[in-house]
């Protein structure tokens, strides 16, 4: 690509970035929850007009999510930067998506600018997705049809350490346990009961011996929401909440039916009866070489230090569900060299300080470089859309 399509991107971003800048801080001083995240999308609208650009409100009926494109020429490719903002409860935005939305803004901009000022024929949307942190926001909007002429999508996520593209990121599944048991005098007729929380206990005694039989990244991890009432009572019902996450999604069949084994065989040793709820998680993260090899580039021209290969990671994301349709690539750009915990106190401060400053620059920059060279290289796009085994299902593809 031309060098000066990529300092123009570069002096774009440069421009807009106090006004970035000003949005992240904002957005982050007056957190919002999954779903409830108004305030935060009015400022992002806000901050569009006066960039002259329109989005379209409660896209796919979600009323916190949000769309706009840019369309020049003929496009023959769509790509998309997804923007997240919502925060989590009593730690605010301890997951840095102030950062995700900033930067995700500039991208669309800085590409918005060049796609102009170049004649490039192409389509590039920014989408809103609200409620990453459990809500599922993409889900919905995949499900509603908000990707279905997408070729290609990006998100940036803070990090610490050192900026990484990632790479793979856990699937997870949750399942509602209960066990219905029979309650009897734990002291006078204890014989007359069957235990629903030994049912519970053992299970998780089975839970701990079927660890040795899987692989290392298998997360199990539960909780006893319900363990009976009273002492002198056999307790006739527990409830437990319990979590499955591995790195591939094939083997995530396999795993749940081995964790559901250990929930009856619990159930037939102590004479209870069991009951489960399979509520569905994210998807696993999939990841695209040939297009995050671009993204790397971009980063390393900026003077940002990048790790080798694609480390996995051991979270998991909404945007997994995405990376199993089309082609993506998630930077992650780190705040701070120190090690320091997504989710906790330590990490919402550094969100909101000036360290993130750099992430919302570089970012965007080597975003829009990324999504420009995709527009501009046909062969590029058609290796990238070709790659081999990065997705589960090519056939899942929108297009
Ligand atoms: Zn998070
Ligand atoms: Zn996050």
């Amino acid at each position: 690509m031309k060098a000066e399509i990529i300092s123009e991107i570069n002096n774009k971003v440069s421009d807009l970035q106090s006004g970035l800048f000003n949005l992240s801080q904002d957005i982050h001083d007056h957190p919002e929850l999954g779903y409830h995240e108004f305030e935060t999308v009015k400022k992002i609208k806000n901050y569009l007009r006066t960039q002259d650009v329109e989005v379209e409100d409660n896209f796919c009926d979600i009323p916190t999510a949000f769309k706009t494109s840019f369309v020049q020429g003929k496009p023959k490719v769509h790509f998309a930067v997804l923007a997240e903002f919502d925060a989590l409860p009593k730690i605010g935005h301890g997951c840095g998506h102030n950062i995700i939305a900033t930067a995700a803004i500039g991208t669309f901009l800085a590409c918005r600018q060049v796609m102009k000022k170049y004649n490039i024929d192409g389509k590039v949307s920014l989408i809103g997705s609200p409620a990453e942190e459990g809500g599922g926001g993409k889900i919905k909007l995949l499900e509603r049809g908000a990707f279905k002429d997408v070729d290609a999508s990006m998100m940036v996520h803070p990090t610490s350490g050192t900026t990484r593209i990632a790479g793979r990121c856990t699937a997870t599944y949750n399942l509602e346990i209960e066990y219905i048991g029979q309650a009897a005098h734990a002291a006078s007729q204890p014989f007359k009961g069957h235990n629903a929380l030994d049912a519970a206990n053992l299970f998780f005694v089975a839970i701990g011996l079927l660890r040795q039989q899987l692989t290392s990244d298998v997360r199990l991890s539960g909780i006893i929401d319900d363990g009976g009432n009273v002492t002198n009572v056999i307790p006739d019902h527990t409830k437990i909440s319990f979590s499955l996450r591995c790195l591939e999604e094939t083997e995530l069949k396999d795993l749940i039916e081995k964790v559901k084994n250990c929930v009856n065989g619990a159930a037939m040793a102590t004479g209870c009866e069991a009951k489960i709820i399979e509520k569905p998680g994210y998807a696993a993260r999939v990841y695209n070489q040939t297009l995050g090899n671009v993204c790397r580039k971009a980063l390393e021209d900026l003077g940002e230090p990048v790790l080798s290969g694609f480390p996995d990671d051991f979270g998991s994301t909404d945007f997994g569900n995405i990376s199993q349709i089309m082609p993506t690539t998630n930077p992650y750009f780190s705040l701070h060299k120190t090690r320091t915990s997504l989710h906790t106190a330590e990490y919402e401060k550094l969100s909101g300080t000036d360290v993130s400053h750099k992430a919302i620059s570089r970012s965007a920059k080597a975003m829009a470089r990324t999504i420009i060279e995709c527009l501009v290289d046909p062969d590029l796009m058609e290796k990238i859309l070709n790659e081999k085994n990065t997705f589960n299902d090519v056939n899942k593809r929108p297009r």
